[in-house]
């Protein structure tokens, strides 16, 4: 077992793979061998390797056009002999790339922590029992069963496969899934072409099979080429791609800017190497360092709290899209319902029957007219509840906590109740051991299950349309049969499932004796139509909850379900998912064979006001996204199963669920439901939209700060007086500030009807007019403030060094003001509560204290050209704070009234319209 690797596994017999492996495919390994293998070989996970080592990481933080221009200056005062001036700048240059690192690291590790909360859950035989466990405890030897929409967890032969299916993109590139059959191939196969093989990471798309772990983790064929695609960490966004974009124009706005001065200055006759340090201030001043970082903390730090809320995020941009999705397409089934069913209804042999009790405890019993009847008078009513048994590939178990199921809910209830009729104890069952099964998949809308003994027979069950159309008989109550009334049958799946009941139809058929194996084509016709049952899913009062509030937030909420018309619109109506319509009444269906016959013209025309889409398969989910699309919409769309991929794929927000999901699913969706709940989606929509607020909020909090430093400079030199701000000290109100100050931005806590108002319109611009208005705006206000401050002291006779100290203040005494104008875009500081962000008072003390030291420590002093001001000096600085917060409360006011009354104003045009 010590020489794994080398070995050709493709090439060897069955009986080879199983006894080198030391396994036995009927029972898999025992505990013992387990515990003792994870020893020898360690968890099955592949090694993290970061995309970049943190000492790249730290020399990036140098690779920028500031620190560029920053270590020009450090070079030029060093000639100068200058060298105090340049090992500051040096030392902030360190500092910042430092607190650059820092940042960057915590957010990549928040991302990662999330990466890595991700488990793969996996099938095995263990001790012959089958088992969901955590892929990572996978060991070499283990017995692996694969279904579609799994993910193959390691490296696998295969023992068996049974139509089975596997994408292997990830590794050989190849997109077209590959067939997997089970015999023996030449040594020197390549490794596309071995398909008896399965390979870790690749997805099952189809079939089901069962295979051995011949190897896991970084000695996994995906482990050796993980290098090649190494783990490469994005944090980008469009909207920080904007931003990079954006900035890239500032800088070369600002350089021609810093050009022009220069010129100006030796127009003037200024010296070149004042004019050269006064161009590297207004660069300094003007070039937003702190921006980057925030931004990416900020999305991080909305990460964290999505996944706080049970929202996994899987990529970063959907954090930002989250906020403008504009209409979201819920499965009915677990997400809007409880997914906890319980059978209520039957139909067998003409008679209809009402089952008690609810829930998974078998208590309860079946009942005509209020009377309990006994299942020997309807042998039909016995065939169906033995039906429901057989055909299942659930469990139902008994432990402290109560009655349970393992596996799909819909068939834990034909359990329990089959369970309450006492069908279970009948010796019968042992006498009729399944042989084959075929799995129920959306598409098919069907399962059937093959049994043996005396009599060998095929069960089915499935959607009444699904069944209906393979039988041809009907059994009677006394276990004859006669011809199949399709119109009857039909009659009664219309009145149970117009009660919001999901119904299973039920046949049978008999088998050839020699029967091992069935096919869909041994189930087209034939069968003999056993009945009907109805089983309650009542919606999630969350869920309920929910649908209101997106309404009110403007996003539209459509169900797409795979269940009966009715069933569905009776939920969607109990839901009050139309708003269109009055709650409780039932919502407008479109079927999916209706779907099928519409152009995507004439669909994306239905799909405006069409709240629930019924029987639709997941191909046309991807059809519905597109419609959606195609009218402008941003649409979130859940998934689960293997065929949702493309559709979730496609979504402008993919999300597939926590619980019940396929790992194909998962690995398609952009944001994964830890709880499968409806609500978790509108939740984070909510952080979606708190988070970009939070980046809008800094934007136009940094932006004015450095448009007034470098209108300060612009016009010292335009005005050929001395410069308010030194290089150093622009550099040192920036960093202060943007860290001290801005980050405090990405704590503050949704505000107050952030999902009342629409969503953002996607595709606007980041800042509106109002906004880029607000930003020149403050900038001439600081401008005003800090500049006409240093002529003041200039003028009543200060030193140079004071005067700027007094102007480099006004920054940071404004800025702080400025910041509590910035909590809410809309709202004062009073409205938000003073205290919901406490971070903003630590932060503004703490640049407080900064900015004494800056003032009145000798070495700042001296390290920054600064000397200590008089108390009258604070009370004009802190005046101009204060005005600057007064002067943009009253901006905010009147710019929040024009905004709705203009929205007043609209929705009014629509009621009218209405
Ligand atoms: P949903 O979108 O509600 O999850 P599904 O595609 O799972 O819809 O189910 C569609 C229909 O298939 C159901 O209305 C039911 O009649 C039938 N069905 C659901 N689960 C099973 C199952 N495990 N076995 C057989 N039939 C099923
Ligand atoms: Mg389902």
């Amino acid at each position: 077992m010590s020489s794994l690797q080398e070995k050709h596994w493709h090439h060897l017999p069955h009986d080879d793979v199983v006894s080198q492996l030391d396994t036995d495919p009927h029972t898999g390994l025992d505990s013992d061998s387990v515990d003792n293998r994870q020893q020898q070989y360690g968890p099955n996970a592949l090694t993290q390797r970061k995309g970049q080592g943190p000492l790249i990481r730290f020399l990036l933080q140098f690779h920028q056009a500031l620190v560029y221009i920053l270590l020009a200056a450090v070079i030029i005062k060093l000639l100068l002999g200058a060298w105090i001036d340049a090992s500051v700048i040096f030392g902030v240059i360190f500092l910042n790339s430092i607190i650059g690192f820092l940042q960057e690291s915590k957010a990549l590790n928040a991302l990662d922590a999330l990466s890595r909360a991700m488990v793969t859950e996996t099938t095995v035989l263990r001790n012959g029992e089958k088992q969901r466990i955590d892929a990572r405890s996978l060991v070499p030897g283990d017995v692996v069963l694969l279904a579609s929409g799994d993910k193959v967890p390691a490296d696998l032969r295969l023992l068996q496969s049974r139509s089975l299916q596997i994408d292997e993109s990830a590794l050989t590139g190849e997109s077209v899934p590959v067939e997997k059959h089970i015999g023996e191939l030449g040594t020197d196969t390549s490794l596309a072409d071995r398909v008896n093989m399965a390979y870790s990471s690749s997805l099952v798309t189809y079939g089901t099979g069962m295979g051995v772990v011949t190897s896991i983790g970084d000695h996994t064929e995906i482990g050796r080429i993980s290098e090649l695609i190494a783990s490469a960490e994005v944090l980008a966004t469009p909207l920080t791609r904007k931003i990079a974009h954006f900035s890239q124009l500032l800088l070369y706005a600002i350089l021609g800017l810093a050009a022009i001065t220069f010129l100006i200055g030796l127009w003037h006759g200024d010296p070149w190497i004042d004019l050269f340090m006064a161009a590297v201030a207004l660069s300094v001043a003007m070039i937003p360092e702190g921006l980057p970082a925030v931004l990416t903390i900020t999305l991080a730090l909305g990460v964290a709290r999505m996944a706080k809320r049970r929202a996994i995020i899987r990529r970063l941009p959907a954090v930002e899209t989250l906020g403008s999705t504009t209409v979201i397409c819920s499965d009915k089934t677990g997400t809007l319902t409880r997914n906890e069913m319980t059978v209520q209804r039957l139909w067998a042999g003409g008679e209809d029957y009402d089952v008690s009790g609810i829930g998974y405890a078998p208590e309860g019993d079946i009942r005509q007219s209020g009377q309990p009847v006994m299942l020997k008078d309807n042998i039909a009513l016995n065939e169906l509840l033995k039906a429901g048994w057989l055909c299942n590939d659930s469990s139902l178990k008994h432990d402290e906590e109560g009655w349970k199921i393992q596996g799909d809910p819909t068939e834990g209830a034909l359990l329990v109740s089959a369970r309450k009729a006492e069908i279970d104890d009948a010796k019968s069952l042992d006498a009729q051991p399944r042989l084959d099964t075929i799995p129920f998949e959306s598409q098919h809308q069907y399962m059937a299950t093959l049994h043996g003994g005396e009599k060998p027979s095929i069960y089915m069950k499935g959607s009444a349309e699904s069944i209906l159309a393979r039988c041809d008989q009907v059994m009677n109550a006394d276990g004859t049969r006669k011809p199949l009334d399709v119109d009857a049958v039909e009659a009664q799946v219309k009145a149970i499932a117009s009660q919001g009941q999901r119904v299973l139809a039920f046949a049978c058929m008999e088998a050839a004796a020699d029967k091992q194996g069935i096919e869909h084509e041994d189930l087209t016709q034939g069968l003999t139509f056993l009945g009907l049952q109805g089983m309650i899913d009542p919606p999630r009062e969350e869920a309920v909850q929910a649908v209101r509030s997106c309404h009110v937030a403007g996003i539209r909420v459509k169900m797409i379900t795979g269940d009966h018309a009715l069933t569905a619109a009776t939920i969607a109506g109990e839901i009050g998912l139309d708003q269109t319509i009055a709650k409780g009444a039932t919502p407008k269906v479109l079927t999916g064979r209706e779907l099928k016959s519409l152009s995507d013209e004439q669909l994306s025309h239905e799909v405006a006001d069409t709240a629930v889409f019924a029987r639709v398969t997941p191909e046309q989910k991807l059809r519905l996204v597109e419609a959606l699309q195609a009218r402008g919409e941003v649409a979130a769309m859940t998934g689960d199963g293997v065929n949702d991929a493309p559709a979730l794929r496609r979504a402008n927000i993919g999300v597939a669920m926590g619980i019940t999901g396929t790992e194909v699913s998962k690995e398609a969706a952009d944001m994964v439901l830890t709880d499968d709940n409806f609500a978790t989606i509108e939740a984070a929509v909510e952080e979606g939209r708190g988070v970009f607020d939070n980046l809008i909020k800094f934007i136009t909090w940094i932006l004015p700060t450095n448009a007034g430093q470098g209108l300060v400079i612009i016009a010292a030199i335009i005005f050929a007086q001395p410069l308010p701000v030194l290089p150093l000290q622009a550099l040192w109100i920036n960093m202060t500030t943007a860290v001290l100050l801005g980050l405090t931005l990405a704590f503050e806590p949704r505000e107050p009807g952030i999902m009342t108002r629409p969503p953002r319109t996607p595709g606007a611009p980041i800042l509106s007019s109002e906004m880029i208005f607000r930003v020149i705006f403050v900038g001439l206000l600081l401008l005003i403030g800090s500049f006409g401050l240093f002529e003041l002291a200039l003028y009543q006779g200060a030193s140079e060094a004071e005067a700027r100290t007094i102007a480099v203040n006004v920054f940071a005494v404004g800025q702080s003001f400025y910041l509590l104008n910035c909590r809410s875009l809309r709202l004062s500081m009073f409205n938000l509560g003073l205290m919901s962000n406490p971070w903003i008072w630590v932060g503004i003390a703490a640049m407080m204290i900064a900015q004494l030291l800056f003032t009145y420590v000798p070495l700042m002093n001296t390290l920054f050209h600064t000397a200590p001001i008089g108390l009258l000096d604070w009370f004009y600085i802190i005046l101009v704070g204060l005005a600057i917060y007064l002067i943009i409360g009253v901006e905010k006011t009147i710019r929040t009234r024009r905004e709705s009354a203009r929205s007043n104003r609209v929705q009014g045009t629509t009621e009218a319209a209405n």
